[in-house]
């Protein structure tokens, strides 16, 4: 008897394996057929002319908040999303100490755009450590989902204040160190970070992350290199990497012995070089024995922005102290057109960057206003209304802006959505050094609708433009983010594997229509979109969308390093592991002919877990005792004591 079973689908396993007519048994919560499936079940899916496909793992997201408020994750699950990971660029909610609740509150308001009040009133902000963190999402989510140890979290706990402005103290990093040591063992599922200059805090100064300097970062990427199933994430900056860039992604790759996955690289045929300049940067790493990976979306992105929040604005030279400014404040020095020759000026400069796209302000469109007189503006381009009313563009939208109190959404024209660009794209997506995501999910919640990423790509880019095979798009989202990540049993449908399945009709599957949904906590608006042609959704063999409609089941996962992940690891640390081995075989065998110190006192309550080298030496130490000769004692070469040779006498005994 199984749970489920789903059948006369055509099952696409997340390999990349071509589709084959199969049904598919579960049962609990676990894959235990497919093929020919004998038998009954208390739950029977009809999925005659349905893909059948592993649930898509979404690696890049901040549902970190939403988690409180909304269980289900919405509208990830919708678009076919079972598997996601939070806590990304340095901006987890645990670990927490009450002094930080009310910045890192502001802070995640402000640089990844959700409303403070739904922060304040949907979010409990009393755990302390991670695991408490975990623990009180357990059983509450409809998907599984795994959350980084955010840098700036940590930064703000441990130095308070001064974590923004100052650099860390040798007495700061020891903190640090050993507070992302702990939350990692209590199941986060690596560590995160960002240099961007987007990134500012709640006061608009650059959030406490980039501040860090490289010994802090290395270090602290160290500390990933000793926990088992973690994984880096680290936002570089904004633009083409500078030879320091690449050279420290290389550096914080091979610290933690973990792949780096870094965000992201919009693809367009118009910054083409810039794009083979960005892969270059996986080069590099690999030259050094590290691997870089470049998270890369799936669409072009429609931006929504305003001046009210002024995200992105501020990331434009000259504007910061700008738009830090209140709001009666800021209005005034919109207003004045000195301050206006500046921030032009600044827009247009070389330091924007690949931001001065923003700076063809005839481009903009005007996506929505809020009052009866700009009612009719919707829609339009700038350039054109500036034309009429006899203006320059610019002085046009900062007209317009504050005559509604700075909160019309403007959308920037992005370049890409050209045949050359797309072909470019999906180059860029069979890459290897790249994956596909930056969905973004649960962040920047008025501003940009990439939550479709999986739906946009399975629709309009797969089976509109054929740009992949379907089989390559469902190995795209499953499979490889989950390897990424080793993500334990999940991304591929074979037997033994967690049932996380997706069903949907190839002929319809799509984003459906992105509109406004007040159902934020205190009834603030999102953006928001269903997908067409997902029918069901099953996480851990229960199924949470039925018919494109959440069932309030919640049988999700969360995620703990170690336990649900495998550890994956890079060259260059495997290399430096083998040699840190022989290094502590040849120092224990000069400390054995000096008399040993006496022994210390005991770790006191809560200190860190013994280092891998620590763990190391105690086995050795074991094996002395039980009278087995040590292990390459007798100063081999590191390439011979990589193969143990069998035991000179005797059987050996493990
Ligand atoms: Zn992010």
């Amino acid at each position: 008897m199984f749970d489920c079973i789903i059948r006369g689908g055509e099952v696409i396993d997340g390999s990349g394996a071509p589709r084959r007519r199969a049904d598919v048994g579960i049962r609990d919560g676990r894959i235990a057929g497919i093929g020919e499936v004998p038998g009954d079940a208390r739950r029977r899916i009809d999925a005659d002319g349905c893909i059948v496909a592993p649930g898509f793992v979404d690696i890049h997201t901040h549902f970190d908040a939403q988690a409180f408020w909304d269980g289900t994750l919405s509208p990830a699950p919708l678009h076919g999303v079972t598997t996601v990971v939070g806590g990304n660029c340095g901006f987890s909610i645990a670990p927490l100490v009450p002094e930080a609740g009310d910045y890192l509150m502001r802070m995640l308001a402000r640089v990844e755009g959700m409303p403070l009040a739904s922060l304040a009133s949907g979010v409990p902000w009393d755990w302390r450590s991670f695991g408490e963190y975990l623990s009180r999402l357990d059983g509450r989510l409809a998907v599984n989902a795994g959350f980084m140890v955010g840098h700036s979290a940590l930064r703000r706990v441990v130095m308070g204040e001064r974590a923004v402005g100052e650099t860390a103290s040798a007495e700061d990093l020891a903190a640090m160190t050993a507070l992302l040591g702990t939350s990692l063992h209590e199941g986060g599922l690596g560590f995160s970070s960002s240099a961007a200059p987007t990134h500012n805090d709640g006061d608009g100064r650059p959030v406490p992350s980039r501040f860090a300097d490289d010994a802090e970062l290395l270090a602290l990427c160290r500390v990933v290199s000793e926990h088992p199933g973690t994984a880096l994430e680290f936002l570089p900056g904004v633009g083409a990497f500078d030879d320091a860039t690449r050279e420290r992604m290389a550096a914080l790759s091979v610290a933690a012995n973990r792949p780096l996955n870094w965000n992201v690289l919009g693809v367009s045929a118009f910054a083409k070089e810039m794009v083979a300049a960005q892969l270059a940067a996986s080069d590099h790493a690999a030259s050094k024995g590290g691997r870089v990976v470049a998270l890369t979306p799936s669409q072009v992105m429609t931006l929504r922005i305003n001046l009210a929040s002024g995200f992105i604005f501020d990331a434009l030279p000259e504007w910061a102290p700008v738009i830090g400014l209140p709001i009666e404040q800021r209005k005034d020095a919109l207003a004045d057109p000195a301050v206006r020759e500046r921030l032009a000026r600044g827009a247009r400069s070389e330091q924007a960057g690949a931001l001065r796209v923003l700076a063809m302000w005839e481009n903009m469109t005007i996506d929505e206003t809020f009052t009866e007189a700009n009612a009719g503006l919707t829609g339009r381009k700038l350039g054109c209304v500036a034309k009429e009313r006899g203006q320059e563009p610019f002085d046009a939208m900062l007209d317009i802006a504050l005559s509604e109190d700075l909160r019309t959404s403007f959308q920037p024209f992005i370049p890409g959505d050209d045949d050359l660009s797309w072909s470019l794209r999906a180059e860029v997506w069979r890459d290897p050094r790249t994956v596909i995501g930056a969905s973004d999910s649960g962040a920047h919640l008025d501003m940009i609708d990439t939550f479709t990423c999986t739906t946009s790509l399975l629709g309009p880019a797969v089976r509109d433009k054929g740009l992949l095979s379907l089989e390559e798009a469902i190995h795209q989202l499953c499979a490889i983010p989950a390897d990424l990540y080793g993500i334990r049993d999940r991304g591929r449908l074979r037997p033994g594997a967690h049932a996380d399945v997706v069903v949907f009709d190839p002929e319809s599957i799509g984003p459906g229509p992105v509109h406004t949904r007040h159902d934020l906590p205190q009834g603030a608006p999102r953006l928001y979109a269903e997908a067409e042609g997902i029918t069901h959704v099953l996480v851990n063999g229960v199924e949470i969308v039925s018919g494109g409609e959440f069932t309030g089941k919640r049988p999700g996962t969360v995620l703990r390093s170690g336990r649900d992940t495998d550890t994956v690891t890079v060259p260059a640390g495997d290399r430096s592991r083998r040699r840190n081995r022989v290094r502590t075989r040849r120092s224990r065998s000069r400390r054995r002919r000096r008399p040993s110190p006496p022994a210390g006192p005991p770790p006191p309550p809560g200190a860190p877990r013994r280092s891998v080298r620590a763990v190391a030496a105690r086995g050795f130490r074991r094996r002395r005792r039980r009278g087995r000769p040590a292990r390459c004692s007798r100063g081999r070469s590191p390439s011979s004591t990589r193969r143990r040779a069998p035991a000179p006498t005797g059987p050996r005994t493990r």
